[in-house]
């Protein structure tokens, strides 16, 4: 172990999380020089940067995502790969998040830090699954982080949904879901449950669905929503951006069920308020369990706490005899919300 301590090298400004001897910001909510970018999310690819580094999937990403706001110059890491950047060495690891999502590990005079972006341990058919890195600080993530948040299967979620359409067949099922990651789990849940029928996706959905075929990622027969013939869409399975389920668009639908994936779901007054008769626990975070587990088993003993609801995860961390920390980052929002 290091004798210095790690708020001396990785510090937090306005930025975000900035690696002092790499002279580089970890997710920055801005335009930086140098950015290591964990995943194309929008609240950590931000637009704007001149030089990012990130598996090639994410850069990807961010190129069809960002378009003129990508960055200028990429690096591409695959996962596993150690790389010298400026007095660090930095290697990525995957987070089980979305496609190409990483953790990223920073060494530094024999300290190992790791942040985690956002992760999951559960079972995700589109990306490389979460790997455990031991370390000696770990910088997570804490959407869910309340002993209430349990995700359970995803896939007994996704044959809720198979039943309803059986039980419905002439009600469009239309299930809101966000567009990159949440979008295409949910086709290839629905493809290992043996639904083989064509998907209808809105048109928001199309680019991402295609960017995780690009990389091998096969979702099987999508059709597009818009424009399609009342009588196909009866009984069909439309997927919809999370805003679109509540509006117009979805009121030309036959007969539309709503039916929302995602981790709040959860909470059972927050599908009502918001009229999903068909609420699906299925979130692309860790939940209470998997957060307190990963902690426990990456070794650390200090915890930096990110995104989220830092509290209860902070009292947990203090009752295991770890050092806890809440890191104010600016700019982060659950992209479910
Ligand atoms: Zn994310
Ligand atoms: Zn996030």
């Amino acid at each position: 172990m290091s004798v210095l301590r790690f708020d001396q090298w990785l510090t937090v400004d306005a930025r975000g999380l900035y690696c002092r001897p790499g002279g580089f910001y970890v997710d920055p909510n801005g335009a930086v020089s140098h950015a290591v970018v964990t995943h194309g999310h929008s609240d950590h690819a931000r637009p704007g940067h001149a030089a990012a580094l990130a598996t090639r999937e994410t850069l990807a990403i961010m190129d069809a995502r960002l378009g003129e706001g990508a960055p200028r110059r990429n690096q591409a890491l695959p996962y596993g790969e150690p790389l010298s950047v400026g007095d660090v060495t930095v290697t990525l690891y995957p987070a089980g998040h979305v496609l190409g999502s990483a953790q990223v590990l920073i060494e530094y005079k024999g300290a190992r830090a790791v942040v985690s972006g956002d992760y999951k341990r559960g079972a995700d058919p589109t990306c490389v699954p979460f790997e455990l890195v031991p370390c000696d600080l770990f910088i997570t993530e804490a959407t869910f982080a309340l002993p209430v948040f349990q995700h359970g299967d995803a896939a007994a979620e996704v044959a809720k949904l198979v039943t309803s359409v059986a039980q419905f067949p002439k009600r469009a099922h239309v299930v809101g879901a966000y567009g990159l990651g949440k979008t295409q789990r949910m086709i290839a849940l629905l493809r290992e449950a043996g639904y083989d029928r064509p998907i209808f996706i809105h048109g928001a959905l199309q680019a991402c669905c295609d960017l995780y075929e690009s990389f091998g990622v096969a979702l099987g027969p999508l059709m597009p929503a818009t424009g399609a013939a009342k009588d196909a869409l009866k009984g069909a399975i439309v997927l919809a951006p999370p805003s679109a389920i509540a509006d117009r668009w979805s009121r030309r639908l036959p007969d539309p069920l709503t039916a929302f994936a995602s981790g709040w779901m959860r909470v059972r007054a927050r599908g009502r308020q918001q009229g999903i008769e068909l609420p699906l626990v299925i979130s692309d975070h860790a939940d209470w369990r998997e957060l307190t587990e990963t902690i426990a088993e990456t070794d650390a003993e200090e915890i930096w706490v990110t995104h989220g609801r830092e509290d209860a995860l902070l009292h947990h961390i203090a009752t295991t005899g770890r050092r806890g920390r809440a890191l104010a980052l600016v700019g982060r929002e659950d992209e479910d919300q």
